[in-house]
């Protein structure tokens, strides 16, 4: 059966993205609604709020469930078979088949589900700026750090399905715990919560006297307030978004001595603050990438699709495996 619209869905830690789109990637609707925070029989209240979306969707489109294919990206590592085995910024979901919970609320559902950053890493090699590269990163700022690798033109999905996760690599063992039961994974420095934290941690030692001051305090500073002041030009902001581009220069580097890719691809909630984070980190990355003088440059630069690249790529994937 052909398909001419396919819905992509991105399920993030704090909201959930519906685009529509044809064959070509051209946006026919765009829906949000929040991530349920609710602890429910697993995976019940994400099915609930994704079909509820759907339904606005087919219903702006004039279409019904069996004129469309659903692909839907899930921030955890998703085994071969659709099972989201383990997902630490949506526990609640973790070891759903989450395609399953939503076919017994719509047994009509062509649907399948993937890793959100793969879905990403998807969009980009089709349709934006890796187009033409065969081995790159994408790289997915949000809530933590997802990852979807390139290897030979082929998305590198590993023996179960698991591979990419960048996010949890570990780069300071003395660090910070992570949700997923570690300490010091890369996403508590180069994420969005990781940006909060050092922006916390700068406000209580003194180097964001301007804005503990505008926000009436250390313990009011979030990651949102230390954005908005350096997108004002503030240099004491802009010093904690170069330690973030730091951290991601670290993470990048180690991807780079894995992987020899040439291409990081920067997307995510927080690429909006590509242009701020990535030319620092691209000024970092030489001293830490392996024989960087004797190499071809390692380049990073920000998606074309920003924070709608997983569910455009979950939209491409549907069509690809389901139609
Ligand atoms: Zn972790």
């Amino acid at each position: 059966m052909s398909f001419d619209v396919a819905f992509g869905v991105d399920v993030g830690g704090t909201k959930i993205l519906l685009l529509a789109i044809n064959r070509d990637g051209e946006i026919l609707f765009e829906g949000r609604r929040s991530t349920p925070q609710i602890t429910t029989a697993p995976g019940q209240a994400t099915a609930e709020q994704i079909h509820g979306l759907v339904d606005e969707a087919l219903g702006s489109l004039q279409l019904s469930l069996d004129n469309v294919v659903i692909g839907v990206g899930l921030p955890g590592i998703m085994s071969l078979d659709g099972e989201l085995v383990f997902a630490p910024n949506l526990l609640n979901d973790s070891g759903t088949r989450l395609a399953e919970v939503l076919r017994q609320i719509a047994p009509s559902m062509h649907v399948l589900c993937e890793n959100d950053a793969d879905c990403a890493a998807v969009a980009e090699h089709a349709l934006g700026v890796a187009r033409g590269v065969d081995n790159f990163v994408m790289v997915t700022l949000g809530t933590g750090i997802g990852g979807g690798i390139f290897v030979h033109g082929e998305l590198l999905r590993g023996r179960s399905g698991f591979a990419g996760e960048i996010g949890h690599m570990v780069v300071d063992a003395q660090g910070p715990p992570c949700p997923c039961g570690s300490s010091g994974c890369w996403e508590r420095y180069a994420s969005g919560k990781g940006l909060a934290r050092l922006g916390s941690l700068a406000a209580h030692e003194g180097r964001l006297p301007e804005l503990v001051k505008a926000r009436g305090g250390a313990d009011n500073v979030r990651g949102e307030d230390v954005s908005a002041a350096a997108t004002a030009g503030s240099s004491e902001a802009l010093a904690v978004i170069r330690e973030v581009g730091w951290w991601l220069a670290l993470g990048v580097s180690n991807l780079a001595n894995i992987l020899d890719c040439g291409l990081v691809v920067i997307g995510g909630g927080l690429s909006d603050l590509s242009a701020m984070l990535i030319p620092p980190a691209l000024e970092f990355l030489p001293t830490m990438v392996l024989g960087a003088a004797a190499r071809p440059r390692v380049d990073m630069i920000a998606s074309k699709f920003g924070e709608r690249a997983g569910a455009l790529g979950a939209g491409l994937l549907a069509f690809e495996r389901l139609s």
